[in-house]
């Protein structure tokens, strides 16, 4: 290892290098808890030609690699195994160049996701996708996770907002994938990219659509006795015909949670759940659709639908939201957020299944979710330091996401796989599906240094069943 360190520290200078115990602690692991390991070393390029000189020194010190944006997954993606080099993108977050009339803007992928928007707002324009905590995380990092957010219900996830990716491919070598216009031809490489998690090169620079900020934003607070009317509420105002920019849910337990802490929006305690409903466009379209989405909101048993007041209020009611994993913190010392989506007419009878299997397992557990998209983010709150307890958070995990399939789900919205759902990858695919998966990723990453041991499963069905599948899947963990 020590050679490598020189190497890398030729590469990118004595600072940008972290190998003492205590510097690389913070990378232990992302935003899922379990299972931390310290990597090896940490380093951090300036530019693509770095990343290209780094992918080379850890291949010709046989060494893994794995990709990391700001560390918020919540999959487990930027996990390292010990003898791994994570190649850390803070410092490549400049924003290389914002085309105002073709509403594109080219960034370094260690680019925070909310300074994009805030850098081309004089401009009038705004970057779509917000995850919940894009005050941090990195468009690299959602790029590898496709990541969504509250506006993915109008204007879609990552992958729709994306134009064309820089990779530095496993091998060092450096591929543009798209166009900017948004026309490449051939296979959609860029959308294999999307989603991809790490596993098939690093992605060093990303074109990316940018959206006029809407002439008019009316956001609602609808206040309903329990989850499932909120549910139905949101089943009602979509199947109206309108298109709202964001439906989420927020239930009692998260209300009380969010209410205690810094995030606190003056949200009612005494609900069951609130309905966070925006609607975005033409001033004049929206007084109609407003009282509309009341009317609705009423039908399926609101109590009172408020309307923010002005742009702090629709602030406050956002930052309880986006907050509400944050707020979790106060119950206990780990989070364990689920990611499944379902058919949304399936939302108020998973939430029932939902609840009774945190119940039957004696579990703190909360629902805030993209309600909307039929994104499921059951949160169970633990310490991992009970053997009892993370036995329980590990077997009503799997029963979650069993019911959530069971109904025609699928595991993630928008988290990814990461180490965190690989084991379950079998229940939704066969092992010809991942069979093909397997051979996707090898035509990027042949021997599986880039990110080793995510998404794939190592251990159920294709595998135990399919000694073949089973030896080249595990090599592609070093
Ligand atoms: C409080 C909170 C709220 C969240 N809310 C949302 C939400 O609303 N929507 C949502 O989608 N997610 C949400 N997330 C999850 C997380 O923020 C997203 O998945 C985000 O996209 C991860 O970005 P990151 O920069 O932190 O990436 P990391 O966690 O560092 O990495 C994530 C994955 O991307 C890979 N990766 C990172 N950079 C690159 C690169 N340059 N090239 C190739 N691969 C790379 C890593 O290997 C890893 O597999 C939330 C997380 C938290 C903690």
């Amino acid at each position: 290892m020590t050679a490598l360190v020189d190497q890398l520290r030729a590469i990118v200078g004595q600072e940008a290098c972290l190998s003492r115990p205590e510097e690389l602690f913070v990378y232990e692991c992302d935003g899922l808890t379990l299972d931390p390991s310290l990597p090896s070393i940490v380093v951090l390029p300036k530019t693509t030609s770095q990343v290209v000189e780094i992918v080379k020194a850890c291949r010709q010190h046989d060494t893994p690699f794995v990709p990391r944006g700001a560390g918020t997954g919540l999959s487990g993606g930027a996990h390292a195994k010990s003898n791994a080099v994570v190649i850390e993108t803070s410092r490549m977050n400049r924003i290389i160049d914002v085309d105002v009339e073709n509403r594109i803007a080219r960034v370094q992928p260690g680019l925070v996701n909310l300074h994009l928007s805030k850098a081309v707002s004089p401009h009038g324009l705004y970057y779509a996708p917000d995850p919940s905590s894009q005050q941090v995380c990195t468009i690299g990092g959602n790029v590898a996770e496709n990541a969504g957010g509250p506006h993915t219900l109008k204007y879609g996830a990552t992958t729709d907002n994306v134009l064309s990716v820089e990779i530095v491919m496993p091998d060092g070598e450096v591929l543009v994938l798209g166009h900017e216009s948004g026309f490449g031809s051939g296979y959609d490489l860029v959308g294999v990219v999307t989603g991809s998690e790490g596993t098939l090169g690093i992605v060093t620079e990303v074109t990316v659509k940018l959206l006029e900020i809407p002439e008019g934003i009316e956001t609602l607070l609808g206040i309903f006795p329990d989850v499932v009317s909120a549910c139905r509420a949101v089943m009602d105002i979509i199947g109206s015909g309108m298109v709202p920019a964001a439906l989420e849910i927020i239930d009692r337990r998260t209300i009380e949670v969010v209410e205690d802490s810094v995030y606190r929006a003056g949200l009612p305690r005494t609900a069951g759940a609130v309905l966070l409903a925006e609607l975005d466009g033409a001033r004049c379209a929206l007084d109609d659709q407003v009282v509309r989405m009341q009317q609705l909101c009423r039908d399926a048993g609101a109590s009172e639908v408020r309307i923010a007041k002005d742009s702090e209020e629709r602030d406050l009611f956002w930052k309880a939201r986006k907050g509400s994993f944050g707020a979790m913190g106060r119950l206990a010392p780990d989070l364990y957020v689920h990611d499944a989506v379902v058919p949304r007419a399936q939302l108020p009878g998973i939430l029932e299944q939902v609840s009774e299997i945190g119940e039957r397992y004696g579990l703190l557990l909360a629902n805030v979710f993209h309600a909307g998209d039929g994104n499921l983010h059951p949160i169970i709150s633990f310490d991992r330091r009970d053997p009892d307890e993370l036995d329980r958070v590990m077997k009503a995990g799997r029963e979650i996401l069993e019911a959530c399939l069971a109904v025609g789900g699928v595991l993630t919205g928008e988290h990814g796989v990461g180490t965190e759902k690989r084991e379950f990858m079998s229940l939704l695919f066969s092992d010809a599906d991942l069979d093909a998966m397997m051979r996707l990723r090898r035509c990027f990453n042949p021997d599986g240094c880039c990110n080793p041991g995510k998404v794939l499963p190592v251990t159920r069905a294709c595998v135990e069943s399919n000694p073949a599948a089973r030896d080249a899947l595990l090599e592609l963990i070093p």
